[in-house]
């Protein structure tokens, strides 16, 4: 994994063997990465992978903080899915250390299971309910919405107005800047309501961390000498200087187009890190807030995601905002409409390929995206898409 300069990746790119990269690749995190190991292992294909931050491995960086302690600089990342083909993939750069998420909300004082689960609703209400008495008190609860489109239909249509309120409103009106109502329903169906006593917060069959962290494995798949990496860079510095044959492109998707029609909206989070004196912060590793007088959405202790031991323990606050690094598209039905335009666009862009959460605007968790790199390198490899044509030139 040569990491080279701007200098250099030009030199490179004007003189054989390269004659031009076959493909130039903006983007380290999920999607730019196995796609660039993949074209360069599986294909031989020539890559220059480039990312504006000083890093790869995209949103789930990892790395050892001022303490020793090992974080994650773009908050909690944890690795579920239930396709053993992305796990039989990423097992090639990593060993894994089983790991199953639980988190907490504080609620009224307490600190409570979400997903709601029978603990929850017990500890809240001090009741001792069965499971069958709890799917009766929920389904009094409930208020039947007949067609459910928004976030908000989702869970009073399962849970009733008190308990949305009280888990849900507050909570998704700090990270997203817009009230359940207005978002679609996707949002909150990513969390289910249980009435017995299991506290996952993920129930896929595969649920485990890198043993040595993202950034290892990230350095693991990008080790071969077909990948230079260029880090500290814009693709507008690349753009016109460095020859390749076909862009793959990882990054926003209306950015790219110079938001030719208008901004597609992104939420942005500020992460406030902190080393704290103690061993240990808080009981799991992650504590919600769904209070809309707490300023922030979440706490992550590190630690236990990791399972490292050290003296101390490193956290960190959410404070979600609109502006700074995109890190969630917003799923609206007029944002879908505008990435549309976006998407017909890329279309008829020749030589140019969009990928990932950001390229394709897509609330995806990593597996997803290493799914789409991996369909995406399928249809290159069979011919379907986005072969490089003639060498030389500058394809954007
Ligand atoms: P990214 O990781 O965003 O990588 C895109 C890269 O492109 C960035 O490094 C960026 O610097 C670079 N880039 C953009 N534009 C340019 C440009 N013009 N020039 C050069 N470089 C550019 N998923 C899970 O599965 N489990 C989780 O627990 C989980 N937790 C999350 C927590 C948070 C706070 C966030 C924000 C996301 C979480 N995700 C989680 C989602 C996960 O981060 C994404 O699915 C995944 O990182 C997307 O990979 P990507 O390569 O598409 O995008
Ligand atoms: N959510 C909530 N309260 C919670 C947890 C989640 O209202 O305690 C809502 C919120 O809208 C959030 C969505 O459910 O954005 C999805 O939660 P998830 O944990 O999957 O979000 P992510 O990991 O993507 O930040």
């Amino acid at each position: 994994m040569p990491k080279i300069t701007l200098e250099q990746a030009i030199s490179a790119s004007s003189r054989a063997p390269h004659d031009g990269y076959d493909y130039l690749i903006v983007g380290a995190g999920f999607a730019g990465s196995v796609i660039a190991e993949r074209l360069a292992a599986g294909l031989g294909k020539q890559v220059l992978l480039i990312d504006r931050r000083e890093h790869i491995g995209g949103n789930a960086y990892d790395h050892l903080d001022d303490a020793g302690v090992m974080v994650h600089r773009y908050g909690p990342h944890i690795f579920h899915t239930n396709a053993q083909r992305i796990v039989d993939y990423l097992s090639q750069f990593t060993e894994w250390r089983p790991y199953e998420h639980r988190v907490l909300a504080r609620v009224d004082e307490h600190l409570v299971p979400i997903p709601i689960n029978l603990t929850t609703l017990n500890t809240l209400y001090g009741l001792s309910m069965t499971s069958e008495e709890a799917e009766v008190f929920l389904a009094e609860r409930a208020e039947p919405v007949s067609t459910i489109r928004t976030s908000e239909d989702v869970v009073i249509n399962q849970i009733g107005r008190e308990l949305y309120e009280k888990f849900f409103r507050g909570y998704t009106r700090k990270q997203w800047g817009l009230d359940p109502s207005d978002l679609d329903k996707s949002v909150t169906s990513r969390i289910p309501t249980r009435t017995n006593e299991d506290d996952r917060y993920f129930t896929d069959t595969f649920q485990m961390m890198p043993r040595e962290g993202y950034t290892h494995m990230f350095e693991r798949m990008l080790d071969h000498p077909n990948i230079d990496i260029l880090l500290d860079t814009d693709f507008k510095a690349v753009r016109e200087s460095i020859a390749h044959r076909h862009l793959i492109y990882c990054g926003p998707i209306d950015e790219y187009y110079d938001f030719r029609f208008g901004r597609l909206p992104y939420r942005s989070l500020r992460f406030q890190h902190e080393t704290v004196q103690q061993a240990e912060y808080q009981p799991v590793a992650v504590v919600n807030f769904p209070d809309q007088s707490v300023p922030y959405t979440r706490i992550t202790e590190y630690k236990h995601l990791t399972g490292q031991t050290h003296p101390l323990t490193s956290i960190s606050y959410e404070f979600p905002c609109d502006d700074g690094d995109p890190y969630y598209p917003v799923p609206r039905p007029e944002n879908a409409e505008l990435y549309k335009r976006y998407k017909a666009l890329a279309d008829e862009t020749a030589n140019v390929t969009f990928l990932g959460r950001l390229g394709t605007y897509k609330y995806y968790n990593m597996d997803q995206v290493v799914g789409q790199a991996l369909a995406l390198y399928q249809r290159i490899e069979d011919g379907h898409a986005v072969a490089p044509e003639a060498a030389g030139a500058t394809a954007s």
